[in-house]
C-alpha cells in the first residue's frame, strides 16, 4: 500500500479542508488515517465499525486486549457511546474538553468489543487539535485512534515519527506540524465509585482536584513492578521504548552529571555508542557520548514535547546504551517520570 502524506495545517489553522474530507471518506469506508492530536499524533479509524477498529491493531502490532481511546469532536456525541455519566464527569468535560483529558465509562450497545479491547467500558476524548476535530467531524464524528506508532515504539509527535512506523501499511498522514504536548492523555476513570487516574498526563491530579474534589490514582501506576496491575490494560506493557538501553539516573543535580558522565565514559570504553539525555541547564558538563537537551527545567512542558522524539533521533543515530537525567517534579513532572521509566523498562540508579 502506498501511503501519502498531506499538509493540512498552516499557522495553527486548516489549510486543506479537501484533504481533510478525503481523509473522513477513507475511514467512513472502514480504512485507517493518521492524524495529528495537540498530545501525539493518531491512527484513526471508524470507532464504531469493528472491522476497521482491528486494522488498528493489525497496524501496530498492538495486543488485542489493549483497548482505544474513542475521539468525538462535541459533547452530544458522547450520549451514543458512554451511559452513566456522572455530574463530575461532566464538569471535568466542561473544564478540559477540548483537550488532553479521556474519561472511562460503562460502554453503550454502540460501541464494539474490538474497539473497547473486550471491556465493557470506553474511554473517550475530545481533542483540541483543529486538524482532529475537523477530521472527525468528516469522519462521521467517533474515532478510534490509539497513538501512532508500532506498538512499544515512542509516540510520534511529528509526521515523519508516523511514516517511519506505518509506510505502506496505511493509505493517508495527514501532516499538522510538530504536536503542542508531547505526551499521551491524563486518563480518568469514571466507572467506578470514585474517579481514579489511570494514566498521568499534562492534566495533573492537583488541577483535576480543584474542579471535582478528590480522585484515586490508580496504584499499579504509582510503584511498578508491586504485584499491583494498572487498571488500564495499555499501562501494563513495555512501552515509548527506543531500541537502545535505557537507564535514568536520579538524585542530587550535580551527582546525577557526574554519574552519568562516568557511565557514558564506561560505555565507549566498552566500544558502545553513548547517549545522554541532559537539559539546557546541563548539557555543557557532559565530556562522553552523544549530548542532546530534552528541554529546559525552567519550563517542563518543553521536556514533554521533545522525549519521545529525542528518543527517536537516538534510535537513527544507532545509539547502543542512553543514560537520562530523571525529572521527578510535581505536575508535568509526573507524567514524563511515568514514560521515561516506561521507556527503560523501570531501569533508574539512584546516587
Ligand atoms: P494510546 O491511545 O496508545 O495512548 O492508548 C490508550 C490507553 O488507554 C491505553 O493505556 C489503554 O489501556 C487505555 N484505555 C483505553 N480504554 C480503556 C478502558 N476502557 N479502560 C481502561 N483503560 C483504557
Ligand atoms: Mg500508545
Amino acid at each position: 500500500m502506498k501511503t501519502v502524506i498531506e499538509k493540512v495545517i498552516e499557522d495553527q489553522k486548516i489549510c486543506n479542508q479537501d484533504k481533510i474530507d478525503t481523509a473522513g471518506k477513507i475511514i467512513q469506508e472502514g480504512g485507517l488515517v493518521a492524524f495529528p492530536t495537540e498530545t501525539v499524533y493518531g491512527l484513526g479509524a471508524d470507532a464504531l465499525n469493528p472491522k476497521a477498529s482491528r486494522k488498528i491493531y493489525e497496524a501496530k502490532g498492538r495486543p488485542s486486549d489493549n483497548p482505544l481511546i474513542i475521539h468525538i469532536a462535541d459533547m452530544k456525541a458522547l450520549d451514543k457511546i458512554a451511559v452513566h455519566i456522572s455530574e463530575k464527569a461532566v464538569k471535568l468535560a466542561e473544564h478540559f474538553w477540548p483537550g488532553p483529558l479521556t474519561m472511562i465509562f460503562e460502554k453503550s450497545e454502540a460501541v464494539p468489543l474490538e474497539t473497547t479491547g473486550g471491556l465493557q467500558t470506553v474511554a473517550v476524548r475530545m481533542p483540541s487539535h483543529p486538524a482532529a476535530l475537523a477530521l472527525i467531524q468528516a469522519a462521521g464524528g467517533y474515532i478510534a485512534a490509539p497513538s501512532a506508532n508500532t506498538s512499544g515504539r515512542p509516540s510520534p509527535t511529528l509526521a515523519e515519527h508516523v511514516a517511519e512506523d506505518m509506510d505502506g501499511r496505511i493509505p493517508m498522514i495527514l501532516d499538522g506540524g510538530a504536536v503542542g504536548i508531547g505526551i499521551e492523555s491524563t486518563i480518568v476513570d469514571f466507572s467506578e465509585e470514585t474517579p481514579m487516574i489511570l494514566r498521568p498526563g499534562y492534566i495533573t491530579p492537583e488541577m483535576i482536584e480543584k474542579i471535582i474534589g478528590q480522585i484515586k490514582i490508580d496504584p499499579g501506576i504509582i510503584k511498578e513492578n508491586c504485584g499491583i496491575h494498572p487498571k488500564a490494560p495499555g499501562m501494563k506493557y513495555r512501552h515509548y521504548a527506543p531500541r537502545a538501553e535505557l537507564v535514568l539516573v536520579s538524585g542530587a543535580q550535580e551527582k546525577v552529571k557526574q554519574k552519568i558522565n562516568d557511565l557514558a565514559r564506561e560505555a565507549e570504553l566498552s566500544g558502545k555508542t553513548a547517549g545522554v539525555i541532559g537539559t539546557d541547564e546541563s548539557c555543557r558538563y557532559y565530556r562522553c557520548g552523544i549530548v542532546k537537551s530534552i528541554g529546559t527545567r525552567n519550563d517542563e512542558d518543553t521536556i514533554a514535547r521533545n522525549l519521545y522524539g529525542i528518543l527517536r533521533e537516538f534510535d537513527q543515530q544507532n545509539v547502543d546504551i542512553i543514560y537520562s537525567e530523571s525529572f521527578e517534579t510535581s505536575g508535568i513532572g509526573q507524567a514524563i517520570m511515568n514514560r521515561l521509566l516506561k521507556a527503560a523498562g523501570q531501569k533508574m540508579i539512584e546516587v
